[in-house]
């Protein structure tokens, strides 16, 4: 297993961290198989979007601020940070990547995101292989 260590910035953010996986990827004997990307946090998550256009990024932000409020009356967590824990929980804390010849099999627009939602943080991202 692999880790990679991401310094959030903003209070809630998107990062891209394809160059970053794939460095640690062409660094290792993963040739052909299936790669897992794993974050090990309860207010952070991770997702695979569109990395061409960083507009598309701040939109999903956007979104997400809409669907999820900061504050609701009926919000329980006494941290006070329970939009973070639902954003992370909508778009999860893994995702799977097939990996042919060393090289991830990405679309051409898409990139892997760590989704910051209660930062500025150090945040973890566990790599995982298994060969075919
Ligand atoms: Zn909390």
């Amino acid at each position: 297993m692999e880790t990679i260590n991401v310094r959030t910035r903003e209070h809630a953010q998107l990062i891209d961290i394809t160059r970053e996986i794939q460095e640690l990827l062409s660094k290792s004997n993963m040739t052909t198989g299936i790669l897992t990307v794993f974050v090990p946090h309860t207010t952070a998550g991770i997702t695979i979007n569109e990395s061409a256009d960083p507009s598309v990024a701040r939109d999903i932000l956007a979104v997400l601020d809409r669907l999820v409020p900061w504050r609701e009356p009926y919000y329980q967590h006494m941290e006070g940070n329970t939009a973070s824990h639902v954003k992370a929980s909508l778009v999860g804390s893994s995702v799977r990547v097939i990996v042919e010849d060393g090289g991830m099999k990405l679309g051409t627009w898409q990139g892997i995101f760590l989704c910051e939602f209660d930062g500025p943080r150090t945040r973890k991202v566990y790599m995982a292989f298994q060969s075919n």
